[in-house]
């Protein structure tokens, strides 16, 4: 059980919710969860492109969020324990870290 703080208490939320809507988080399930996940960065960006608005956008990207939190709770993972460690890492980094191009 992670202790229910920061971003681990979003995922005990989403999977409070996802759990009593009947969407199972069994380990057969997680390819179908990664590309989900996919799905709703595709609605985001098809959202974007034909110029809705940003609501709508940002409601795909949260629609992402929820699916990555449930798949996070579905690995028995510490997300606020990952979260904190990925930023600090990402803090050590230089400036356009590993970018030539774009970005
Ligand atoms: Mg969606």
């Amino acid at each position: 059980m992670v202790e229910p703080i920061g971003l681990n208490q979003k995922m005990l939320d989403v999977r409070a919710m996802t759990d009593a809507k009947g969407f199972s988080a069994d380990s057969a399930r997680i390819w179908e969860m990664l590309a989900l996940i996919h799905t709703e960065v595709s609605e985001a960006t098809d959202a974007y492109k034909k110029g809705e608005p940003m609501e709508h956008v940002g409601e795909e990207l949260i629609d992402a969020t929820i699916r990555i939190l449930h798949l996070l709770s579905a690995l028995d993972l510490d997300a606020e324990a990952l979260f904190q460690a990925k930023m600090k890492k990402n803090w050590e980094r230089p400036y356009k870290y590993n970018t030539v191009r774009g970005g």
